[in-house]
């Protein structure tokens, strides 16, 4: 076993183990320390078990950070072509699930495989079930004390990701960390999460249950048009996990039912040209069947469209194209993809992410106050601080 590595990245996810790969080509001895007994869960979780490793169209806008610029000069410099190319080169089967979104075809596992074949091509060490207790600066370099025993090394490099979901072996250690070395932490909240509802809505949805449709949705600035998903517990889907990086308790969610489509116009058309079809067959044509029931049984009942009246078609524009729900929560880190926030980037080198005045600490992937959108940007986020702090070490 080397106790005495180039480098140690604690973490072993997918920024560390892309790290840790890179670093040892570069010839430094690296060593993978991770507290849970398997390396890169969420790898084998993420995409719905099909991990969508990246997305073709990244652009720094894509992603969430009090330092907007940040993210630039990694992504610039290792992009989704370069991720594919890897992925190619293990003819790992892969398909466009969603443009630019690229998914394995059968599972994530060829994913996590790669990088662990990488990492050992590369001469990297990888020890799981190890917790590390201490990390403090020692001379020129590090000192690390942990279940393996006492390790110095040259260089840590923080990898241990963010907060969501704990099962999988998700703790605040790296926020700890850098507070012990005086850096600041913005505010973490659970992100790309399904919401909750509060009673009085809540019976209604999980009626509804499995009944998904397009929506476009918008809170606070951000405006997405995706599927949404009524689940048993509230709303879920694309749509409902992309705004939850905008939202905030207590704030109003509008959802537009008929995207692209005003519902007042139509209805005014429809009634003149058919006046006695029935309000429910008009919707159930545009809505999923038992979305456009349940919306005629829970705003007074059914008729045909000549018994409609100007105010009632204003309302119906209103409920379908600006359903405004205040959701009572998000189901927090029990399932939220992501952490909002984290190690503020004011201080780590966009280039390098080492700490400045201390090269000897760096914090890649989802640690630092970076957090992308759904669709494949998190982990070319990870991919890409992994490769640039791997190759300055
Ligand atoms: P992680 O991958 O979380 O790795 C951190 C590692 O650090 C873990 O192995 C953990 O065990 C270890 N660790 C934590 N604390 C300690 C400690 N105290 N000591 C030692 N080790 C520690 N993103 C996408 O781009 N596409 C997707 O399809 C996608 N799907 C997702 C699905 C789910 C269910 C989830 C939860 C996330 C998904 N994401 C997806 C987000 C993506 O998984 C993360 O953004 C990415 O894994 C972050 O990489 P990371 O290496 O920074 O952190």
């Amino acid at each position: 076993m080397n106790l005495k590595p180039d480098v140690v990245v604690i973490g072993a996810g997918a920024a560390g183990l892309m790290c840790a790969l890179t670093a040892g080509y570069a010839g430094r001895r690296v060593l993978v320390l991770d507290h849970a007994n398997k390396a890169g869960k969420k790898i084998l979780m993420s995409g719905g078990g099909r991990c969508n490793f990246t997305n073709l169209a990244t652009q720094p806008a894509n992603f969430f950070s009090a330092n907007p610029h940040f993210c630039i000069s990694a992504l610039k410099r290792y992009r989704p072509e370069h991720f594919l190319e890897l992925v190619e080169r293990h003819a790992i089967e892969h398909v466009e699930k969603a443009p630019g979104q690229l998914f394995c075809v059968d599972s994530s596992r060829p994913i996590l495989d790669m990088l662990l074949t990488e990492c050992d091509w590369a001469g990297v060490g990888i020890h799981l079930k190890t917790e590390v207790t201490r990390v403090e600066r020692c001379g020129e370099g590090m000192r690390l004390e942990s279940s393996l025993g006492r390790i110095d090394s040259g260089a840590v490099v923080i990898a241990t990701g963010g907060l969501s979901i704990p099962t999988l072996g998700a703790t605040g250690f790296g926020y700890d960390i850098a507070r012990q070395f005086g850096l600041a932490v913005t505010e973490t909240r659970a992100a790309l999460v399904p919401f909750t509802l509060t009673s009085q809505f809540k019976e209604r949805v999980a009626a509804l249950a499995g009944v998904a449709c397009e929506v476009e949705v918008s809170c606070r600035g951000g405006r997405y048009r995706e599927p949404m998903l009524f689940t048993h517990r509230g709303l879920s889907g694309p749509a409902m996990l992309q705004i939850s990086s905008y939202w905030r308790p207590g704030d109003e969610l509008v959802i537009d039912l008929l995207p692209g489509i005003d519902a007042f116009e139509a209805l005014t058309e429809a009634r003149r040209h058919t006046p006695k079809r029935r309000l429910s067959s008009w919707l159930g044509e545009r809505l999923p069947k038992r979305l456009a029931q349940a919306l005629v049984e829970w705003h007074g009942g059914d008729g045909t469209l000549a018994e409609q009246s100007n105010a009632e078609l204003q309302a119906w524009r209103e409920r379908l194209n600006a359903w405004r729900l205040k959701p009572a929560a998000t189901e927090g880190w029990r399932t939220a993809e992501v952490t909002l926030g984290g190690v503020d980037t004011e201080a780590i080198s966009s280039k390098t992410f080492e700490v400045a005045g201390l090269a000897q600490l760096r914090f890649i992937g989802e640690v630092l106050d970076v957090t992308g959108e759904l669709g494949g940007y998190n982990f070319q986020w990870a991919w890409a601080s992994g490769v640039a702090c791997g190759l300055a070490l």
